[in-house]
């Protein structure tokens, strides 16, 4: 029995929706992956008392021995108290000032390390991802919302508040409609994919003719992102002229960011680029290159993030790592 796994952590990604949970060896290999949903669970104790079940499951299913766990880590998708552990406001799951470290700590029985959910995907990409051998990297995820990470001079870059790197709320159109946040014209209000259906939806009640009718049925407000990639493989042509102004705002996003930190790296990924692709790619880079003032710059690699699913979890078990590596 020479195979049994040693120096074992998990990665915790938790997500409104769903919590994707992996014990991860010490090569970044995954050893077992368990999927849960979130939404059952209205009390954050009940959420964590489930996730720490779910990691007993994953350590079952990869014949890992409890004693071969060393840490945890979880991504989580709002604002984190880095020093004390505590979560300040998540509003997909509903939780305000749960102190998420000290009782998943209690349920584990392990040193536990949190952060916020697309820092920790940024994490991966650089150290195992697209980002790799880089030392100045930006990232941005455009989902539900558009979230984002820094790098800088080989580190992650938390800001003087633990508030840096929110590049879906850096603003694009003054006067805007509004974001998540309740702010006019950010990002995230004008490329995101719920800016996209709501252009949509908006044009379709105009009486514009839009084969996603068709794909996504009848109520265009559940559009996903897969039914813009049909919809854009079919010509649509309403679907094309949103997406494609989504894009080029991320592409001004983008020039901004490079204006302002000039990275060696940009990584785009989320669930839009993830399901339309170089589209969405090409769309965005038509407008970033031309738009970045420094022409050294200009030529900033843009390329899309390589970890897809489990760069959250993976992210996560590098913060676990990490806790490992500083005590
Ligand atoms: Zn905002």
């Amino acid at each position: 029995m020479s195979n049994i796994p040693s120096d074992v952590v998990v990665g915790i990604d938790l997500g409104g929706t769903k919590v994707l949970i992996g014990l991860v060896g010490p090569d970044n290999s995954v050893l077992s992956r368990y999927k849960a949903p979130t939404r059952e669970h209205h009390q954050p104790d009940e959420l964590l008392k489930a996730i720490a079940a779910g990691v007993h499951e994953a350590a079952k299913k990869a014949n890992v021995p409890w004693e071969a766990i060393r840490a945890a880590g979880m991504g989580i998708p709002g604002p984190i108290d880095a020093a004390t552990g505590v979560v300040k406001l998540a509003p997909n799951l509903g939780w305000s000032n749960v102190p998420v470290r000290e009782v998943l700590e209690r349920e584990l029985g392990l040193p536990v390390g949190i952060d916020n959910d697309v820092r920790v995907a940024t994490l991966s990409e650089f150290q195992l991802g697209a980002g790799r051998g880089h030392q100045r990297v930006v990232s941005f995820f455009v989902g539900t919302g558009i979230g984002g990470g820094l790098v800088l001079d080989g580190q992650i870059y938390h800001g003087a508040h633990n508030a840096a790197g929110e590049i879906g709320h850096t603003f694009v159109k003054a006067g805007g409609p509004l974001c998540g946040a309740g702010h006019k014209g950010c990002l995230e209000a004008m490329a995101s994919r719920t800016a996209i259906q709501r252009d949509i939806v908006a044009a379709a009640k105009k009486g514009k003719a839009t084969a996603l009718k068709n794909i996504a049925g009848k109520d265009l407000a559940e559009i996903k992102s897969g039914d813009l990639a049909e919809a854009l493989e079919r010509n649509d042509k309403l679907t094309k002229r949103v997406v494609r102004r989504a894009a080029h705002y991320v592409g001004y996003g983008i020039a901004s960011a490079v204006n302002l930190l000039d990275p060696e790296i940009i990584i785009l990924g989320g669930g839009v680029v993830e399901a339309l692709g170089d589209t969405f790619m090409n769309w965005a880079i038509e407008r970033a290159r031309p738009s970045i003032i420094a022409s050294d710059a200009r030529d900033v690699a843009i390329v899309r993030a390589e970890l897809g699913d489990d760069a959250g979890m993976l992210g996560a078990a590098l913060v676990a790592r990490s806790i490992l590596t500083h005590s």
